[in-house]
Parts: C-alpha cells; sequence; structure tokens
C-alpha cells in the first residue's frame, strides 16, 4: 500500500481529493511502483484513467495483479474485437423519455444527475454513454421533478449517472426539497462509489441532507472486493448508518478481481460488519471494452453456489443480469428476486 504520508491528501476536502485525481499512467505507475514492470496498458481518450488519491492508497504497491488496481488501469485489451459487446448493452438510450431520465422499472424512475464519476472503471456499462446530450441544468431538474410530479404510478426516485454524489450538496438538497413534497414518492435511492473511491464525500453538508429528508433513503454503494472497504470506508459507511440511511452494495462479477468465492466471503462479511447488506451480484453487462473482464453464466453460477455454501442466507447478494426490456433484473440461478 502507498503510504498515507507520501501523498498530502489526508486534509484536503472531498472537491480538493477529487480535483487532485491521477489521470496519467506514467502518475500511476510511478505511485504504485510499478513502472518497471511490463504493463498491458493503451489508454481510451473518450474513457481516460481517473482515478482520487484514496481508492489508490488501497492498492498493493509493486503488484501488476492488484484487484484495485486492474479496475481502473486502462488495457490495450480494450480496444480488441469483442463481437456481442457493444456501447449500449442495455439499451438505455431508447429508455430515455425526457432528458436525463430513464424508465425502465415499474414504480420507479432513474435521474442521471451527474455525467461524471469520482473513478473511471474499465467495466462501467455506460462508458459510453453520451452524458453531454443528458446534462442537467437547473431548468432540466425542473422538467424531470414536473415528469415524476405528473406520474403517481412512481413512488420511488433513483439518483445515478455517472455518479449522483459528484453534484454539490447544495444542489442535491434542492432538488430533495422539489422531490419531498411529491405526495406519491417514499423513497430515494442512491446509486455512487464515492463512498469507496473518496470516503472524505461522505461530509457533514451530505449527512445534513440526508437525514433531514422525510424521503426514505438509501443508499447503494458499488463495492467489488474487500480491499475496497478500509477503515476510513468504513467510518463514512457508520456516518452514513448513524444518519439512517438503508446501505446496500451491488458487486460486478469481474474476471481475475473477485471471480472467487473466498473474495466473495470475505467481502460479505466484511460489508455486514460495517451494516451494509450484501444485495446483488451482476454478471458483466456486455459493453464494448470489457469482454477481458466477462464470466460466463455457468462461470458464475459455480462461484456463486461455492458462495452460497459458506454464507447464511442474508449475506448471499444475489446474482442478477439485466435484460434490456425486462420490468425486473433477472435472477441467474433460480433464486428469486
Ligand atoms: S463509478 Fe459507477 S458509473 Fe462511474 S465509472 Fe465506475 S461503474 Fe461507471
Amino acid at each position: 500500500m502507498i503510504p498515507l504520508s507520501d501523498t498530502g491528501w489526508q486534509d484536503q476536502s472531498w472537491q480538493e481529493i477529487l480535483a487532485n485525481s491521477v489521470t496519467t499512467v506514467a502518475e500511476l505507475t510511478k505511485l504504485l511502483g510499478i513502472e518497471g514492470l511490463p504493463l498491458d496498458v493503451e489508454v481510451d481518450p473518450a474513457f481516460p484513467l481517473f482515478a482520487p488519491h484514496p481508492y489508490l492508497a488501497r492498492i498493493e504497491t509493486h503488484n501488476a495483479h492488484d484487484p484495485l488496481l486492474l479496475q481502473i488501469l486502462p488495457a490495450s485489451l480494450e480496444s480488441a474485437e469483442q463481437p456481442g459487446f457493444t456501447v449500449d448493452p442495455l439499451e438505455e438510450q431508447s429508455a430515455t423519455f425526457v432528458s436525463g431520465l430513464i424508465r425502465k422499472y415499474q414504480g420507479r424512475v432513474l435521474i442521471l444527475a451527474a455525467g461524471a464519476c469520482a473513478i473511471n472503471c474499465r467495466f462501467c456499462f455506460r462508458r459510453h454513454f453520451p452524458y453531454d446530450q443528458h446534462t442537467l441544468s437547473r431548468d432540466g431538474w425542473q422538467d424531470i421533478v414536473a415528469c415524476i410530479s405528473r406520474d403517481d404510478s412512481l413512488n420511488e426516485v433513483i439518483l445515478s449517472g455517472g455518479d449522483p454524489l459528484v453534484v454539490n450538496d447544495q444542489r442535491l438538497a434542492w432538488v430533495v426539497r422539489q422531490l419531498e413534497v411529491i405526495p406519491h414518492l417514499r423513497r430515494l435511492r442512491i446509486h455512487t462509489r464515492l463512498p469507496i473511491a473518496i470516503p472524505q464525500r461522505v461530509c457533514d453538508s451530505l449527512l445534513q441532507w440526508l437525514a433531514g429528508t422525510s424521503l426514505k433513503t438509501i443508499l447503494v454503494i458499488h463495492c467489488n472486493h474487500p480491499q475496497e472497504l478500509d477503515d476510513p470506508v468504513l467510518e463514512s459507511l457508520q456516518r452514513l448508518r448513524q444518519a439512517g440511511v438503508t446501505l446496500l452494495n451491488q458487486s460486478v462479477l469481474l474476471k481475475n478481481i473477485n471471480d472467487d468465492a473466498d473474495v466473495l466471503v470475505a467481502l460479505s462479511e466484511r460489508l455486514f460488519e460495517a451494516d451494509v447488506h450484501p444485495y446483488y451480484l451482476h454478471l458483466l453487462d456486455r459493453v464494448r471494452g470489457a469482454a477481458h473482464f466477462y464470466l460466463s453464466e455457468t462461470q458464475a453460477i459455480e462461484i456463486h453456489q461455492q458462495a452460497a455454501s459458506r454464507l447464511p442466507g442474508y449475506l448471499l447478494p444475489r446474482l442478477v443480469r439485466e435484460v434490456p426490456g425486462a420490468r425486473a433484473k433477472m435472477p441467474v440461478d433460480g433464486f428469486m428476486i
């Protein structure tokens, strides 16, 4: 691991940490002591390297195969021919009916609250999403709120992205104030990897609006490996729990990263110690550039069943995949959703 004292970000705000993220392979390899090792790297300018220091601090130095490193290191395999892997694997662009708003499931609506993230994950199914066509201005937010107000079949709003927590708390608090007066809304769900990437994001101003809203709030962290859960992350998760937020986790099953029952068992155990319920384990969505992370359904079921034999049911995430146009996530091995 990188000694904390070597990087100088500990006293910075989350915005400063985000702004000082590592964006070049040269800087990354130097920091991790892997500049002399043979690495299969090729940067896609449309989806470049981007990783903040708190995440990098959990990577083992001198190890080119570290599971956290492999999630962020742009590989030349990304540009290889990948039949069946597409730029919009979930066909979300056809499900977008107001700019920034996606309706896939009954009773729920998803807002693309941000077009950026605090970390660029190489396996991301939205890595090609045209966020520039869905950037939300204040007027755009108002259109979305009006649209949700008119549809009383909705009871849950999901903030997604990009990562919705890159939006500042002043704007988020304003959005939530607009949403919580809509009588048919009950829940606000936030999908974010920011508490993992930059645990300092769980700051007082975030906790203030989360604790203050009348909506039930659920925060789904996207953690793929137990090594992502260091002490600062665990402390941030505790602060969220103390603010009354329900915490869930969903992971993506990734070749050479967490395709091992030992890793999945350790992840579930560590999540539960932090009061986070392991919720879903997703098959990789077939997005172009990520085929080298893909595991077949048969491989996934075998790993999941090995984990099932060692975990109590409540710690076993449900193995699912998303199917474009389906009204819910599909169970992969017969466990009911
Ligand atoms: S944080 Fe989530 S949305 Fe952002 S790149 Fe990673 S997987 Fe994709």
